[in-house]
């Protein structure tokens, strides 16, 4: 069964993804190059500009950027953020990106590069990009747009068609299976993001302020299609206390260092100011896609037996 589908795959193939080291490097100079699309995408996107055309820019003088400049996190370093033709700042979100970018790649490359799990690799490589897109998008304008979530979403519902694996299913399946899948991954949509309005119309009139956004909500939806219902739900509440997490620090940092006219001026980050959530969501999905899945997933999976022997008991 396993042997026809090596069969299929040619043997150079086989052969380069035996080696970690050279699936990792291969994954690597992949992200990297995703990273600075996706650099592209996070600027021209919000913007409405076309992603495609015109080619690489310089943002300050318009001027075309030679390919020796426009190397992925390395012409970030060699010209030290600093564009050739203007000196203008190159925003270090693109170093970040790009290398982050990178090494999930690698990652991914290294962990599910064997034959047998080539469905979690073309996943993760579809899901964890949109997320980070996404979470630069949300944090540079506080929005998200709807071509990642609802069309993130649909992209997420037809790999769980063709890939049933991802919510549990054999990596051979059965059409039922992948029927199963399918519907699970309908489910991770609507429950997800239901869940989220509802926390977010609950937290709105006990704080008299708008809370969540409708975007956070359907960002929920597509987290769901690839996650089904318990990564959507370990990512609402993943997502809570990584923003707390990383908040804190922030908060207290910035009550000691700012000046007495900032505060009153209320220049500070502070209890009340507003913060996108979408990045510590999108941050609690990729935890989730990048380890966490295993463990929510059982955790789900004994809780529930044992609620159903607690109730058969009674
Ligand atoms: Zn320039």
């Amino acid at each position: 069964m396993k042997l026809q589908t090596i069969i299929s795959v040619p043997e150079f193939y086989l052969e380069i993804f035996a080696d970690p080291v050279l699936r990792g490097s291969i994954g690597f100079i992949l992200g990297a190059v995703t990273g600075s699309f996706l650099n592209v995408c996070a600027s021209r996107i919000p913007n409405g500009v076309s992603i495609i055309h015109p080619a690489s820019r310089c943002p300050n003088c318009n001027d075309g950027i030679a390919w020796k400049n426009n190397i992925p996190i390395v012409s970030w370093l060699f010209l030290k953020g600093q564009s050739k033709c203007c000196d203008y700042k190159i925003p270090f979100r693109y170093f970040v990106l790009e290398s982050l970018s990178a090494i999930s790649f690698a990652f991914f490359f290294v962990s599910f590069g064997t034959i047998y799990d080539y469905h979690y690799l073309l996943a993760s490589l579809i899901f964890i990009p949109i997320l980070m897109v996404v979470i630069v998008i949300d944090l540079e304008t506080m929005t998200i747009p709807d071509r990642f979530s609802i069309g993130g979403a649909m992209v997420g519902l037809i790999l769980s068609f063709l890939m049933p694996v991802l919510h549990g299913f054999s990596t051979e399946p059965l059409f039922i299976e992948r029927v199963s899948a399918l519907l699970a991954s309908i489910l991770g949509m609507l429950i997800s993001s239901s869940i989220l309005y509802w926390i977010g119309a609950i937290a709105e009139r006990l704080m008299r302020r708008e809370a969540l956004g409708q975007g956070d909500v359907k960002l929920l939806g597509f987290v769901g299609a690839f996650c089904g219902w318990q990564g959507g739900l370990f990512v609402i509440f993943g997502g809570a206390i990584v923003g707390t997490v990383l908040l804190i620090p922030v908060m207290i940092f910035s009550k000691l260092t700012s000046r007495k006219e900032d505060l009153d001026q209320g220049n500070t980050v502070g209890w009340g100011m507003e913060v996108p959530f979408g990045p510590f969501l999108g941050i609690a999905s990729i935890l989730y896609f990048l380890g966490f899945r295993e463990f929510v997933d059982d955790w789900f999976e004994t809780s529930f037996a044992d609620f159903i022997i607690f109730f058969s008991g009674i």
